[in-house]
């Protein structure tokens, strides 16, 4: 796959480098490559700064948290087999199209289709 569906880090305006009263330093948002990874890669990384915040903590609000995540981990998982499994689909097909859609909304892994063009009244 290629890198269409990278979005340019807004933290940095695609630069890498954002820049602090002590001089320039590599953009957190986007570990200084300038664009953003997936939408699966920035869940995965946000689900494990929450984890690291409540890593210590009261025992409850830490398992509560735990579970969230491998929630969301098993949600994301089963998404990406959903879409995987649509691929052997007709490619034609509205259901699997829509599936496809659906499951490509939350995962990112391809950039979004353009709009199909209405048939043609004439043809
Ligand atoms: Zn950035």
């Amino acid at each position: 796959m290629t890198s269409q569906s990278a979005q340019t880090c807004r933290s940095c305006d695609g630069q890498g480098t954002v820049f602090r009263d002590y001089g320039p330093e590599p953009c957190a948002s986007c570990l200084g490559l300038g664009l953003l990874p997936s939408a699966s890669v920035l869940t995965e990384r946000r689900l494990r700064e929450i984890e690291k915040i409540y890593e210590g903590r009261d025992l409850e609000a830490g398992q509560h948290v735990r579970w969230l995540a491998s929630e969301v981990r098993r949600a994301h998982h089963a998404l990406l087999q959903i879409l995987a499994a649509s691929q052997d689909l007709t490619p034609d097909d509205s259901i699997a199209r829509k599936i496809r859609f659906l499951a490509n909304d939350v995962l990112s892994v391809y950039p979004p289709a353009p709009r199909e063009k209405p048939d043609d009244p004439g043809a």
